[in-house]
């Protein structure tokens, strides 16, 4: 069986950090893992899921089975913190699952029911986002999202495929911090957006991955809130693997909008009948975690503040690095204005290897740039070297 399968290509990133860590320079900087890092090069366990952790070691009494649905407090307590006490004024249903990635894989597959519906997704996007899709066998359609060139969001292009997409089909949105461009969208942008998934009877599914790393936790959601309200039937994929720095606990949950709580609730029972014969039920600890956080005004605060400084630091790599990369190209300063962890250098896949031989520099042949990957007293010097390799 296994001499006939066919080779699998090793996922880039995950490479990136292997060849890193072998790398012996010193002065080696690391741009492509997608995680943060604070002004040390580290991603510490934040000091709120600490204060959780002691405090479920003291208190949990059993590590019994929860059920594919999961943590009932989590999923309550994250969804009033996602979408606020409101909820845009939908009812709301959902389940927990292992990070945003089972949250997408699970809508995927409900998504998936019908054959005639396309996906539509705008590129570029998260690497996995089409193979996720593309894994249930649903159709995918693409548009432009991002001019490299100019280094703006092709919004126009967005509003005409949808306006052409058939009534039914799935819209895919990151709801902040785009991966990989970082490109965010007005108020304005989001009203058309909402206007014509409403009118041609879309489907939108929101993921988000980065609420909080952008503008704030409220603003961060406020684009997807207006099309929930505006659309009223909605998906939505949350990771706490960023804003929680909970990655390897796999924490995230997928929450289902619309006017029925009765036809919400068969929705997430068949979600959990998808979970339960593919991993059956969620890992409990990272949601315990973020349960417990949010359940406490005190570890609440911590987390708030600690997510704050981590959004301010970002903000400040990127007015450095606004200035810095500017000089070499003026769309580069575009750069200050964009949001969450990543932009998209225009770079050619052999200058990035070069990057990564020469000069110990590490981002994956597309020239996404994890901006926390740097110091920011380092933004200038890092971007002297980068500047000669832009295409
Ligand atoms: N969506 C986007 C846009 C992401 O960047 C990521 C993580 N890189 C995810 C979803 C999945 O995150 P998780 O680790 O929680 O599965």
């Amino acid at each position: 069986l296994f001499d006939s399968l066919t080779e699998q290509k090793p996922d880039q990133l995950l490479e990136l950090i292997a060849k890193f860590a072998a790398d012996p320079r010193s002065g080696k900087v690391d741009l492509g893992v997608g995680v943060y890092r604070d002004e040390t090069g580290r991603t510490p366990v934040m000091k709120a899921v600490k204060a959780a952790e002691h405090y479920l070691w003291e208190t949990q009494e059993s590590k019994s089975y929860i059920g594919p649905e999961g943590d009932p407090a989590f999923l309550r307590m994250l969804a009033l913190e996602v979408f606020g006490e409101r909820h845009a004024g939908k009812p709301v249903a959902g389940i927990q699952t292992p990070g945003g990635t089972g949250a997408l894989r699970l809508a995927a597959e409900l998504l998936s029911l019908d054959k005639r519906r396309k996906i539509w997704i705008g590129t570029p996007t998260w690497v996995n986002h089409q193979a996720i899709f593309a894994s249930v066998g649903l159709q995918i359609g693409t548009y432009r999202f991002f001019d490299i060139g100019t280094q703006t969001a092709l919004v126009d292009e967005m509003l005409t495929t949808l306006r052409n997409a058939a009534p039914g089909d799935a819209v895919l949105l990151q709801a902040s911090c785009h991966n990989p461009t970082g490109a965010g969208l007005s108020r304005q942008n989001w009203q058309d957006i909402a206007a014509i998934i409403a009118d041609k009877g879309l489907l939108p599914l929101f993921d988000s991955a980065y609420q909080g790393l952008g503008h704030g936790l409220v603003e961060d959601a406020a684009g997807m809130m207006s099309v929930i309200e505006a659309v009223g039937e909605a998906m939505v994929a949350v990771s706490c693997s960023k804003s929680f720095s909970l990655y390897r606990e796999r924490t995230g949950a997928a929450y289902l909008f619309g006017d029925l709580q009765a036809s919400l609730n068969k929705g997430v029972g068949n979600l959990a009948s998808h979970a339960r014969t593919s991993y059956s039920m969620p890992p409990a600890h990272g949601a315990a975690i973020v349960a417990a956080i949010l359940q406490d005004p005190s570890r609440r605060q911590t987390w708030v503040d600690e997510l704050n400084e981590m959004r301010i630091r970002i903000t400040d790599i990127r007015r450095a690095a606004a200035e810095a990369f500017g000089q070499f190209r003026p769309e580069l300063a575009g750069i200050g204005s964009q949001e969450g962890m990543f932009s998209l250098l225009p770079i050619s896949p052999e200058n990035a290897r070069r990057l990564r031989a020469e000069h110990g520099i590490y981002m994956p042949d597309s020239g996404r740039i994890n901006v926390a990957g740097m110091r920011v007293e380092d933004v200038a010097s890092v971007a002297e070297r980068i500047g000669p390799y832009l295409a």
